[in-house]
């Protein structure tokens, strides 16, 4: 177990799409301890989740958890997950562009890979998520609000996409102005669509 280094903004790796997890090697060493290495990175830099991409490992595996989080005070909490070669499909009764207000979430993201930098970002609020997990159990979920746009936020590194191209450019903003010029009620707006 270890804390890897985390690929920051203008790493060629996190552009790339990543590549599918070969069942057969889920259970090797090399998997493994990368899975157990993502969570202690995750977690000594206080992410709600991270991506192999964000430590240099070009595959499609994320973990995800919130639980106490200094740098997201006010995300409920989320459990450990993990999701390799994980697909995900909005749940939408409406268009998903442009998205209905009442099935949107609208929140100030950030990033382990771009550090310092928080901007707004407008997904739907409600997803579905299958996966495999560590050991190769098929795992599904349905995400709504917080979670579900930080189960998206994650899986996008997979397709080499980063929440600054996803966020409003003129919500940019470093964090110590965000924390002074962003009021709490503006920092996560959920939809008011059902549960
Ligand atoms: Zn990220």
């Amino acid at each position: 177990m270890a804390i890897r280094k985390i690929a920051q903004l203008g790493n060629p790796v996190l552009r790339r799409r990543a590549e599918q997890v070969p069942p057969a090697e889920l259970g090797s060493t090399k998997i493994q301890d990368l899975i157990d290495d993502m969570i202690d990175t995750m977690r000594d830099a206080s992410g709600a989740g991270i991506a192999a991409p964000q430590v240099e490992e070009s595959l499609r595996i994320a973990v995800i958890e919130v639980k106490d989080n200094p740098r997201y005070p006010t995300f409920p909490p989320i459990p450990l997950t993990i999701l390799v070669n994980p697909v995900i499909e909005p749940l939408l009764v409406g268009p998903a562009d442009p998205l209905r207000d009442d099935e949107a979430i609208t929140l100030f993201e950030g990033c382990l890979s771009v550090t310092g930098v928080r901007g707004r970002v407008r997904r739907p609020r409600k997803v579905r998520v299958r996966a495999l997990d560590r050991v190769g159990r098929a795992f599904e979920a349905v995400c709504v609000g917080v979670p579900a746009a930080v189960f998206q936020h994650e899986l996008d590194h997979l397709d080499g996409v980063l929440f600054v191209d996803r966020a409003d450019p003129r919500s940019l903003t470093f964090l110590a102005e965000y924390e002074r010029f962003v009021p709490e009620e503006l920092r996560v707006v959920d939809g008011i669509g059902p549960r």
